[in-house]
């Protein structure tokens, strides 16, 4: 597998420079617990990001369990899009909440405020929701919003592959009640395994801290906590990259151009940007005319050792352990059949981007 092209590659610093963060770890014995790194983390992404109120935590789906738990939605009802990567319905279930689907907009595949409306007509008692910022594309915040406000009900986004997105000046982690992120290491940045939640006050940054490590301080319990801890290591992993975010973002824009050069004959729907978002080329996403040609795609590349992904499949109301709460979001369910994100990440040679464009068209086209 060594020449495989996969979907991602994962950055990774200089040894030297990450060895010289381990050797002072090591030497000072403190390895977790709110540590230095942690804390020099924190705010090297809030300076980056532009969000004072942010803790880091151990991964994206626990980033998403202290949001819900923190916006009070533990066993309450919480509406999810339906075209996403199966943790934000894990999380959503994990706090035993029940999920309602959400089905997507066709054009931009980012949760539908239409079907969000029919969705809270149906179920007034949404007490959360949950969409996604999908290949680092906003979301109709403004539109998400005003439902939000309209039914009491709190918006917390998954921001899972929007860091280094900007939308309307700001970053994409800024918006709603609560933002989450996670820092895993297919993500644009990361910190191995790893996240946050963006949040807005002092008061809920300091609910959040708490809850990520057991809701206590000494022997003085406020609060139901889990261990959600970041490593000490795993912060110095994330310092270490985030000086190389910008090239990475530039390089995966100019992947982009070569990819929409050479695919600019075949006939592949991508989704829709929105107005006033810069953004970060986290991913290259390709709708396919059907099923079918996907199945040729995939073969045909994958006899090359060239692996896209079915980012996302399958559509998560056909889940086998969500078949009580289902309801039809026939556009996420089409989508996920043909919903192809191909290969991108920095350091991919312009030429086997634009291989992979060529055995593509060559499959579509026919
Ligand atoms: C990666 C991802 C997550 C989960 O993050 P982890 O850090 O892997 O737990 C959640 N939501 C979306 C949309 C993701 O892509």
């Amino acid at each position: 597998m060594d020449d495989a092209v996969l979907v991602t590659r994962t950055s990774v610093p200089e040894f030297a420079a990450f060895s010289v963060m381990l050797q002072e770890i090591f030497a000072s014995g403190w390895l977790t617990n709110d540590g230095k790194w942690v804390r020099q983390l924190e705010s090297a992404l809030s300076d980056y990001l532009g969000c004072p109120q942010l803790i880091v935590c151990n991964n994206g789906t626990t980033a998403l369990m202290l949001a819900l738990h923190c916006a009070g939605l533990r066993g309450k009802k919480v509406a999810v899009t339906a075209y996403t990567y199966v943790a934000t319905l894990s999380a959503i279930l994990w706090m035993g909440c029940t999920p309602v689907f959400v089905d997507v907009d066709p054009q931009t595949l980012r949760m539908s405020p239409d079907s969000l409306a029919r969705a809270f007509a149906n179920h007034p008692d949404i007490a959360g929701v949950l969409p996604v910022h999908i290949y680092g594309l906003a979301c109709d915040d403004q539109a998400l919003s005003a439902l939000c406000r309209e039914h009491h009900a709190a918006l917390i986004y998954d921001a899972a592959h929007a860091f280094g997105s900007t939308y309307q000046g700001r970053s994409l982690l800024d918006f709603g009640d609560y933002s989450i992120c996670s820092f895993h290491a297919t993500k644009l940045f990361h910190t191995v395994e790893g996240g946050c939640v963006v949040a807005h006050s002092e008061q809920a940054r300091e609910k959040l801290t708490l809850a990520r490590a057991f809701g206590h301080r000494g022997d003085t319990h406020y609060t139901l906590g889990i261990n959600a801890k970041m490593s000490e290591l795993h912060a110095a992993m994330g310092l270490c990259l985030l000086p190389r975010i910008a090239t990475e973002i530039a390089q995966r824009r100019a992947l982009h151009a070569v990819y929409d050069e050479a695919l600019a004959g075949v006939p592949l729907l991508r989704p829709r940007s929105a107005a006033g978002l810069d953004w970060n080329y986290a991913y290259y996403p390709v709708l396919l005319p059907d099923g079918a040609a996907l199945k040729r795609v995939f073969a045909s590349l994958a006899a090359e050792n060239i692996h896209p992904r079915r980012y996302f499949y399958p559509a998560l109301t056909t889940l086998p352990y969500v078949q009580q709460w289902q309801r039809p979001c026939p556009v996420a369910e089409d989508v996920a059949r043909r919903m192809l994100c191909l290969p991108l990440y920095g350091g991919l040679p312009a030429q086997t981007a634009r291989h992979i464009a060529a055995v593509l068209g060559a499959q579509v086209l026919g």
